[in-house]
């Protein structure tokens, strides 16, 4: 699709030879294009598909809840506890990524715990000017203390989001459940019916997370089918740990048409030839990518790379509390580092909202909801 000139841009507050420009639509083609602040980056509405609800926790909330259950884990300060649960400078492997989330299970200690998570992870979604969230999590972590069931944990997070919903009307969220390739089958088995029961109440999707590196694809092809005929959306981590065949796989096996990360897709022509043919959208998170060891730096990110193969892609965050970044972060790094320009970020923002995993109706209604914010640049934390 051709856009226009990228408009948002002129709505913007920015100063061109010395003549400030307000909220005023500009008409003809601008003279400048002033790199967006991040002012401009924070106000833009912005719309998540890949995000872990258990990667998305407040350290401030960690430390309390480390400190009131005595939890043995350093909680003196954020700076003690920050190394367990966040990747901290030098971390570049996707086991040191990976073992934040085993201390994080130790958290979820109580259904209230629990729903203040959840709650929070909206709540800071909201303040960062999402308008649309598609938010996933693992029942299998939350329940993993053992002491609760799959689907108690399932309702207590539709529960706190709902709650949510009322406090910041004006994002929308809809929920993701995750299983791990490292997990048993028959363990992801449950979590998809879990799931399946309750698709009124805002369950959307299903995920394969997890040891891309170890676990294949193919033994999930059994969940992932009979979850797709009770109406259940399915998206996949692939690619990203592994090579391009892991891509194909998940398209191929497990028939999703989003898949989580994905860059390495860029490794195999005929990989990248069955994505476009199969226009498949590829979840990309940047950061993430960096701090698990997929790329060096962000200058050799393949996001441009899959941009110019004509891949469908969009800018998520996958774990803002592991990685300390928000969605405006990740907005800012695709300008600065990777050189994405205006209508490349307004591009990963419709087709994220044509990948939702909403009906064609609704998927409709958001795209308007988006055209109409970025038009008016309206803050949902406002
Ligand atoms: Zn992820």
């Amino acid at each position: 699709m051709q856009l226009p000139w990228p408009r948002i841009c002129l709505a913007f507050s920015f100063t061109v030879s010395s003549v400030t420009v307000g909220r005023t639509r500009l008409a003809g083609p601008a003279i400048l294009m002033p790199s967006p602040s991040r002012a401009d980056l924070a106000a833009l509405p912005k719309l998540d598909l890949h995000r872990h609800l258990e990667g998305a926790l407040r350290l401030t909330t960690l430390r309390a809840i480390a400190q009131q259950h005595g939890l043995d884990l350093p909680a003196d300060s954020l700076a003690a506890l920050r190394p367990y649960v966040q990747v901290v400078d030098g971390e570049r492997s996707f086991r040191q990524f990976l073992a934040k989330f085993d201390v994080l299970r130790r958290f979820y200690l109580s259904p209230e715990i629990i729903h203040r998570l959840a709650f929070e992870v909206i709540e800071d979604a909201a303040r960062d000017n999402l308008h649309y969230l598609e938010l996933r999590f693992t029942p299998a972590a939350l329940a993993s203390s053992g002491r609760f069931s799959l689907a108690d944990v399932t309702d207590w997070v539709i529960a706190a989001v709902a709650e949510a919903g009322r406090v910041y009307p004006k994002l929308q969220v809809r929920l993701i459940v995750s299983v791990n390739r490292h997990e048993p089958v028959a363990l992801a088995e449950q979590v998809a019916q879990v799931a399946a029961d309750r698709q009124a109440r805002g369950i959307a999707g299903l995920d394969l997370a997890g040891d891309e590196v170890n676990f294949p694809a193919a033994p999930f092809r059994g969940v992932f089918q009979a979850a797709r005929q009770a109406g259940l959306g399915c998206v996949a981590h692939a690619g990203e740990w592994t090579g391009a065949a892991a891509v194909r796989d998940a398209i191929e096996h497990l028939g999703v048409r989003r898949v989580g990360h994905g860059v390495r897709v860029v490794e195999d022509p005929a990989a990248v030839a069955l994505a476009r043919e199969r226009a498949i959208v590829f979840e990309v998170c940047l950061t993430s990518n960096l701090q698990s060891g997929v790329v060096a730096a962000f200058a050799a990110h393949a996001l441009p790379r899959m941009n110019a193969l004509g891949l469908r892609t969009t800018l998520n965050t996958d774990d803002p509390g592991v990685s300390g970044i928000t969605l405006s972060d990740e907005y800012q790094i695709a300008v600065d580092a990777l050189g994405l320009s205006w209508a490349d970020l307004q591009q990963a923002l419709f087709t994220a909202a044509d990948a939702s995993l909403l009906p064609p109706a609704e998927r409709a209604a958001l795209a308007a909801r988006l055209r109409a914010a970025l038009d008016r640049l309206d803050p949902v934390s406002e």
